[in-house]
């Protein structure tokens, strides 16, 4: 009995949920009924552009809320994702989704171009291009308004392919941002190879860059290299007003972080342009809702 006892406590953690190997077994089984009921939906999150003072870009960032587990975070479900290979799945209806969002921003008056995470998995399969290039066209979608966000292990895997699908979305008009920047191999030559747009420096070097004099260094340097590649940089993660005054000293083109907007729905969305008071903050509608 105490065997059992003990082991009961193993898969219990201190608030009472389910251990990580538990959780991830009750994702994967509530995975199909989520698929079946679309309760999938996409929160945006604005990215303001320091030089403008736009807000008229915005990340697009996958949510599940499911009846038994609520709120299940795509940290956890995406890599399951990967594994089980719903990851195609659900990238087509996010592509789908996000050209049909952006469109309606068009219509509204209010164009926002979105960022989409695209997995590594996507882009080894070479459905990306195909899938995105067919959504543009049959929402009626500049390829202007799509930036496609992707990861360093996304390149590592195969380099050679990667760059191929890349370089089609950008021959397309499509822009293309590095995520996580710095928490890779975050190597230079990749910043060089890649057709990138623009390198997102990961929150963990965001977080203590008003105390950390070694931070703000390794991110002004981050800056200046990809700038002398002609790259745009986005800081993510910023939350607090000193950080963003000192992203702006140094230089960085753009910051997203809950200091401006946590993830919202496309109808809690600030306006477009944050000098202008007057625009609708609800300008995008309802959007097109689950997934
Ligand atoms: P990411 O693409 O690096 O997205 C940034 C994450 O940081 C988001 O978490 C966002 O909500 C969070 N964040 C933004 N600003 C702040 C801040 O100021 N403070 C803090 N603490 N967090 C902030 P989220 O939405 O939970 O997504 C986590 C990761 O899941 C994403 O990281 C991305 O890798 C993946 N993901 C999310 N949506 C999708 C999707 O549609 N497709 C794919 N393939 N992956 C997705
Ligand atoms: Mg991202
Ligand atoms: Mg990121
Ligand atoms: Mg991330």
């Amino acid at each position: 009995a105490k065997q059992a006892g003990k082991r009961q406590v193993a898969r219990l953690d201190g608030h009472g949920e389910a251990a990580p190997i538990v959780r991830n077994a009750l994702i994967r089984r509530r995975l199909p009924e989520a698929f079946e009921t679309h309760a999938f939906s996409l929160h945006y999150q604005p990215q303001l552009d320091l030089a403008s003072g736009d807000c008229s870009a915005v990340e697009a960032l996958l949510r599940w809320t499911d009846p038994v587990l609520g709120s299940v975070s795509p940290a956890e479900f995406i890599p399951i994702m990967e594994l089980s290979g719903d990851i195609h799945r659900i990238g087509q209806r996010i592509i789908n989704e996000v050209c049909a969002q952006a469109r309606l921003w068009v219509v509204a008056g209010t164009p926002r171009r979105v960022a989409v995470n695209v997995s590594p998995l996507q882009l080894a399969a070479r459905t990306i291009v195909p899938e995105l290039l067919e959504a543009l066209v049959r929402h009626g979608v500049a390829p202007e308004l799509i930036q496609v966000e992707i990861t360093e292990g996304a390149a590592i895997t195969d380099l050679p392919r990667a760059i191929g699908q890349l370089q089609q979305l950008r021959d397309a008009g499509i822009s293309i941002a590095l995520d996580d920047y710095g928490t890779g191999f975050s190597s230079l030559a990749l910043l060089r190879s890649l057709p990138l747009t623009t390198v997102k420096i990961d929150k963990t070097f965001i977080d203590n860059i008003d105390s950390s004099p070694a931070d703000a260094l390794l991110v002004g340097g981050v800056i200046d290299t990809a700038h002398a590649l002609g790259l745009t940089v986005t800081a993510e993660g910023v939350e607090r007003p000193c950080q963003l005054q000192l992203l702006r000293d140094l230089g960085c083109d753009a910051v997203q972080g809950y200091l401006i907007s946590r993830p919202v729905t496309p109808h809690d969305l600030p306006p477009t342009c944050t000098s202008d008071a007057t625009a609708p903050s609800d300008s995008g509608g309802p959007g097109t809702g689950l997934m």
